[in-house]
């Protein structure tokens, strides 16, 4: 199918971006990387008038890796994320949860910004950042404003972005020393949509106690989902298999998911435990060898 006509808008500088957003409203979409506007337009299920292309826009396409903190530009693509050394450094649940988006036909073109605004609850990027403690910056003509992903994700398809806000960059907090993390996923086909998937953070004092924990769950909600309940379990405590296991099963009692044509719920409240039970293990796992 094709899509409703358009008009289409390049600039190639955000200011001229946002000028446009605020001459055209709600008339207005943003592209970035296509990869979730283009086939929806094609279905005719988005009827913008409007099309603004931000591709040009240089100034949003970086990664960049301070002492502190890994700032990662709305333009920058899925795979400049995948491939960069450094990200694989400091934070190897971006390098390991990329390679789970798609094809890399997909992510040579999707875009962190087009992906986090399109807030599907079971892209990687949103569970991923969620577990990071990442925050989100969005910019308008009127300035920038930086929120958590907690503030952010409303629910299905749906986030406090406003019509006249474009998401210039994401920012996560480096973790500390003796950090592990993993993320895993249940799909149907490799490359496909998630039904399930979690994403872990461990951080062990010296003793190998748990200092910290995050887990985080996608494709049970309309929004990534903490288990704070789970991981609270853990703190102060050695992890083994069976403490894990333990604090897992109390999953079925905390998420209620909507069943579908892929799964019921009690299918997909079973694949949360093993899936957190699994990133929770590898995550400790990883945490010891850092
Ligand atoms: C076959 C196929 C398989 C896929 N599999 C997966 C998968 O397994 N996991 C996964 O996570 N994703 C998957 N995707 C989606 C892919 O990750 C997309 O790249 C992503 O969802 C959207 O990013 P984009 O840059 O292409 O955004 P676009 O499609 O350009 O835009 C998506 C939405 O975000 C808005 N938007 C875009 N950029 C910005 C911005 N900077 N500021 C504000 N709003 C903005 C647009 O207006 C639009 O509403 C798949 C896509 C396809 C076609």
């Amino acid at each position: 199918m094709k899509p409703a006509v358009f008009d289409y808008h390049s600039p190639l500088e955000l200011e001229e971006a946002l000028n446009l957003l605020d001459e055209f409203g709600y008339d207005a979409k943003i592209m970035s990387g296509g990869q979730s506007l283009i086939p929806m337009m094609n279905m005719r299920l988005a009827r913008p008038l409007v099309l603004i292309d931000i591709n040009h826009l240089a100034e949003l396409n970086y990664i960049r890796v301070t002492d502190t903190v890994i700032q990662i530009g709305g333009l920058t693509r899925h795979y400049q994320v995948e491939e960069s050394n450094e990200i694989e450094r400091v934070c190897p649940l971006l390098t390991e949860g990329m390679k789970l988006i798609g094809h890399s036909q997909i992510r040579s073109r999707g875009t962190i910004g087009g992906s986090v605004a399109h807030a599907d609850p079971t892209a990687e990027l949103p569970v991923m950042l969620t577990t990071l403690g990442a925050t989100i910056t969005l910019a308008s003509s009127e300035g920038v404003r930086t929120i958590t992903t907690d503030e952010f994700f409303l629910t299905y398809l749906t986030t406090t972005i406003e019509m006249n806000e474009i998401l210039v960059s994401i920012d996560i907090p480096l973790p500390p020393a003796r950090t592990g993390y993993a993320i895993d996923e249940f799909t149907l086909r490799k490359g496909d949509f998630a039904i399930v998937l979690a994403a872990a953070s461990v951080t062990l004092s010296e003793d190998g106690k748990v200092e910290a924990a995050t887990l985080c769950l996608g494709g049970v909600d309309g929004v990534p989902v903490l288990l704070n309940e789970v991981t609270d379990e853990l703190i102060g405590k050695v992890p083994d298999h069976g403490l894990i296991a333990e604090s897992c099963n109390q999953i079925a009692d905390l998420v209620d998911p909507e069943p579908d044509i892929h799964a019921s719920s009690e299918y997909r409240k079973d694949l949360c435990i093993t899936y957190a039970k699994r990133v929770l293990e590898r995550a400790t796992k990883r945490a010891i060898q850092r």
